[in-house]
């Protein structure tokens, strides 16, 4: 497999970093993950949106995100994903120095790397269901930054997975914030809730998604915080994330979310997520045809 490291593709044996990397000392960095359909990046202006957005969040200089495209179309080609799905990862450090807190000098270049990871369908969860537990939200108070320090987010998720379960939503203050790995939905009298976009979570890309189909299906939302005790007794709870898309949530700790099969309104969701995708793909391949 080839990937990208800062300006050189090489195969990922090869690709290796610095141990003064502060992405290794210190978790001083962002990533993004963004699903390839058939060789089209899905969402991709929201992705480098947020991606820059953490840049900024970081003062990390010298980035051109708008690159990234580019060296993630030559990744399909190298890897033979052209045609397949895939996912693009990115990572982006604060490259290079001495064990320092401070940042370094302004001359030290980020460390720049992209992988192109195939895809196959079954993890594209189509007709997965999860379990979930509640767990109180030990993480720090920028979950808005798609950190690259995860610490947290790991020792949840193994506690999930040890429990018998997929996914861990976290608590913060009687409040349901977030999956470890996903954004949250609950459904209460045929309204979708989830949390507005604060620090606490991260403004997921998913998530957007999910709630322009909402309008454009008449679905009526409200981005308001969801108490835990309320989320026990919601109608039906979803997740949703660029790599899974929408997951129905059937139990929560250990007890069914309402008769314990997927909700009527995740369904439809997930279905217009999947028109999403297909007209996506007619507009991609329509667009390649009148340029060729
Ligand atoms: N929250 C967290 C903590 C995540 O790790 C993810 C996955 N990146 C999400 C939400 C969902 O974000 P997105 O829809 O952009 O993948």
């Amino acid at each position: 497999m080839i990937v990208y490291l800062n300006g050189k593709y090489l195969p990922r044996k090869e690709a290796a970093i610095s141990v003064d990397d502060r992405g290794f000392l210190f978790g001083d960095g962002i990533y993004e993950v963004v699903t390839v359909y058939q060789g089209h990046p899905f969402q991709m202006d929201a992705h480098l949106e947020r991606l820059q957005d953490g840049l900024r969040a970081l003062s990390i200089q010298g980035v051109d995100v708008d690159l990234f495209p580019e060296i993630g179309q030559r990744l399909l080609k190298e890897n033979h994903l052209t045609d397949s799905d895939s996912t693009w990862y990115m990572q982006v450090t604060r490259g290079i120095a001495p064990r320092n807190h401070a940042f370094p000098p302004d001359d030290v270049p980020p460390t720049i790397y992209m992988a192109a990871n195939s895809l196959h369908p079954n993890a594209r969860f189509a007709d997965k269901t999860i379990t979930a537990v509640l767990v109180p939200d030990v993480r720090w108070a920028r979950c808005d930054i798609k950190s690259i320090s995860l610490v947290a987010n790991v020792l949840v998720k193994q506690h999930a997975l040890d429990s018998g379960v997929q996914e861990a939503i976290f608590v913060r203050a009687g409040v349901v914030t977030e999956g470890t790995t996903s954004n949250l939905f609950a459904v209460f009298n045929g309204e979708v809730h989830t949390h507005p976009k604060t620090n606490y979570l991260l403004p997921g890309v998913t998530r957007d998604v999910v709630l322009t189909l909402c309008a454009e299906l008449g679905i009526p939302v409200r981005t308001i915080p969801i108490l835990e005790q309320d989320l026990l007794h919601a109608d039906e709870i979803f997740i949703t994330s660029t790599s899974i898309e929408i997951v129905p949530v059937v139990a929560l700790n250990h007890q069914p979310v309402a008769d314990g099969s997927p909700g009527a309104i995740t369904l439809k969701l997930k279905m217009a997520f999947q028109e999403m995708i297909a007209l996506f793909l007619k507009q991609q391949h329509g667009e390649i045809n009148s340029k060729s």
